[in-house]
């Protein structure tokens, strides 16, 4: 894997140090307004429309990859603000009526790899950046229903299928967590006219 204009790529555990010191993993705490300026895939209007987590105040910052919350004035909506170079990105998502249960891919989340049961990971497509976005054109990836990633690989939530992790230690599940989103985030950044799956 090359080293991208953002840094250094995760390439594995074996880069994990050299991955690791160039990022600063914990989120620090944001407020509305801050958030609401961050999403580069809506329009103005509608960040400002966006419900934002009744709990914000006293979410769990030092263990927080990125913000991620569900809707809850609008259960098929999802949102995901992260810190990326210094700057707060922030990506809306929807909930896919794709239902794709009976596929392993479904049970494992893509951002953080957790294995769930049921319901426990979704499918999300986000609108991508620009133009191409504002033609329809998304991003759909599998990630945890409650955007919990970050907890779910501290260890600090359990899904209820419980510990399902492999043999890698935590800040190697967080640097993959983060690759991950980053990878993500890079997709929906992308102003091309195709609709993918991350
Ligand atoms: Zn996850």
């Amino acid at each position: 894997m090359a080293d991208t204009a953002a840094g250094l790529a995760y390439a594995g555990p074996e880069n994990i140090t050299a991955y690791a010191s160039e990022r600063s993993w914990i989120m620090n705490p944001v407020g509305e307004k801050e958030i609401r300026g961050s999403f580069v895939n809506c329009s103005k209007g509608e960040a400002r429309r966006i419900n934002l987590p009744r709990d914000l105040p006293e979410f769990p910052w030092a263990d927080l990859d990125f913000l991620g919350w569900r809707d809850p004035g609008a259960l098929d909506r999802g949102y995901l603000v992260a810190e990326r170079g210094g700057e707060l990105v922030g990506v809306t998502l929807r909930l896919s009526p794709e239902v794709r249960r009976s596929f392993t891919k479904s049970t494992v989340c893509s951002i953080c790899v957790t294995a769930h049961s049921g319901t426990g990971v979704a499918l999300f497509t986000a609108p991508r950046v620009g133009a191409s976005g504002r033609q329809g054109n998304t991003v759909g990836t599998y990630i945890c229903a409650d955007l919990a990633c970050s907890l779910y690989v501290r260890g600090k939530k359990k899904t209820d299928l419980g510990m399902q992790f492999e043999t890698l230690t935590a800040e190697e599940r967080i640097v993959r967590t983060v690759a991950n989103l980053e990878a993500f985030l890079d997709k929906v950044a992308e102003d091309t006219l195709s609709s993918t799956m991350a």
